[in-house]
């Protein structure tokens, strides 16, 4: 409907106007054309015309009337209807069909009628508000529609909402992935799994259990772990949420290498062996370029083609501190870096530069190859070699 051409959409708009206008009720129509024709006062056809000399009326909201829960109160607006009932109605196949009637008459010549209707799915019905004298309807309002929404339940995490997403497909022999999870925006308790794929069929390594907490639109935490693995293997892992009545449900499937640096070749493997006292289970990813990095918070480095030797001993142990810096430091980027930059008389990435280089000294890489410091004298020596030994090193 969206895509029509503008002037198609104006004849439509007015053919369907006249239509209702023509006393058809106005619900058979597509919702997103009805919803528009909703606004109409197309109650007029029909209307009883009551006894007393004011007018009674009778108005639900003039705007689309959203809910978010399953019970829904739509007001019902009245005027001058002193003694009769007022009531809610729901277009249903073809007819009008009461859904609500008020348990008392209107008493004040200018009231508000809370109704209630309650869903058992998420939907859009169409409503008006009716005035009953017995059993006869003697006013009525323009229909409205009336939606049970809710925007979809999706996953919520410090770690990044796809699964598994910090380790970027990859995981260290012996190691395993691992995510914490909370869903955002469930009103009610959800079930899932945790699933490996294996030999052809889902297994269920872990049933999930996320519920409700109050006030808030987050669910409680659950945690998903793959098993550690010393084969490299690439592995589908799987996290599935349940649907319910109200939501969909939802789910995810990423892949994992369970990577062991034992199964290198080449470069790779050259690079493994400069590193594997203190980085035994490091992964190593070689890429053209001609810097290196380590990718915090994995345990994988990156490193560039071409080097010598000497180079890539020098350059992959200074990328191996790195790690190392990051187990000492538990992940605490900022401790690390305020630490060595004490220690260092240094400021923003150079203390932890600084370091690694002093680090890599003392895993044996050669120091004619210093790119950020060769000066790991006294305190920045002892620094460096704390840190190597896991240990977070002092600062006065
Ligand atoms: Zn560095």
């Amino acid at each position: 409907m969206r895509q029509l051409p503008a002037s198609i959409v104006t004849v439509l708009a007015l053919v369907l106007a006249l239509l209702a206008a023509a006393a058809a009720p106005a619900a058979a129509l597509p919702q997103p054309a009805a919803a528009t024709l909703a606004a109409r006062p197309v109650a007029v056809v029909g209307t009883a015309v009551p006894a007393a000399a004011a007018k009674t009326t009778v108005a639900l909201n003039n705007s689309p009337l959203v809910t978010y829960y399953p019970s829904a109160t739509v007001n019902i607006k009245t005027k001058n209807a002193k003694g009769l009932r007022a009531a809610l109605q729901r277009y249903s196949g073809s007819k009008w069909v009461t859904v609500w009637k008020a348990p008392t008459s209107v008493a004040k010549s200018s009231q508000t009628v809370a109704a209630s209707y309650k869903f058992s799915k998420r939907a859009t019905v169409k409503v008006r508000g009716t005035l009953l004298k017995g059993s006869k309807i003697v006013a009525r309002s323009a229909s409205q529609s009336l939606s049970y929404q809710k925007w979809p339940t999706w996953v919520q995490s410090a770690q990044g909402s796809t699964l598994f997403e910090q380790n970027r497909g990859r995981v260290a022999a012996g190691e395993k992935a691992s995510h914490t999870l909370q869903l955002y925006y469930t009103d009610v308790a959800r079930k899932g799994r945790f699933q490996e794929y294996r030999g052809g069929k889902w297994v269920t390594l872990k049933n999930l259990n996320w519920k409700p907490q109050p006030g808030s639109w987050y669910s409680t935490a659950q945690t998903v772990t793959t098993p550690a693995t010393t084969k490299t293997a690439s592995k589908k892992y799987r996290l599935v949420v349940d649907s319910t009545a109200n939501d969909a449900g939802l789910s995810q499937t990423v892949t994992i290498r369970h990577e062991n640096p034992e199964d290198y070749t080449g470069y790779a493997q050259q690079a493994h062996e400069f590193i594997q006292d203190y980085c035994p289970s490091t992964m190593i990813t070689v890429r053209p370029g001609s810097y290196a990095e380590s990718m915090w918070p994995e345990n994988r480095i990156e490193l560039y083609p071409g080097l010598t030797e000497l180079g890539l001993k020098y350059v992959a142990l200074h990328e191996c501190a790195h790690v190392v810096q990051r187990v000492t430091f538990n992940n605490d980027h900022a401790r690390m870096s305020e630490t060595f930059n004490a220690i260092y008389k240094t400021t923003g990435s150079t203390g932890y530069e600084q370091a690694a280089d002093c680090m890599a000294f003392a895993m044996g890489a050669p120091d004619n190859w210093a790119y950020y410091t060769s000066n790991c004298k006294g305190e920045r020596g002892a620094a460096a070699a704390a840190v190597l030994a896991g240990k977070i090193p002092s600062v006065k």
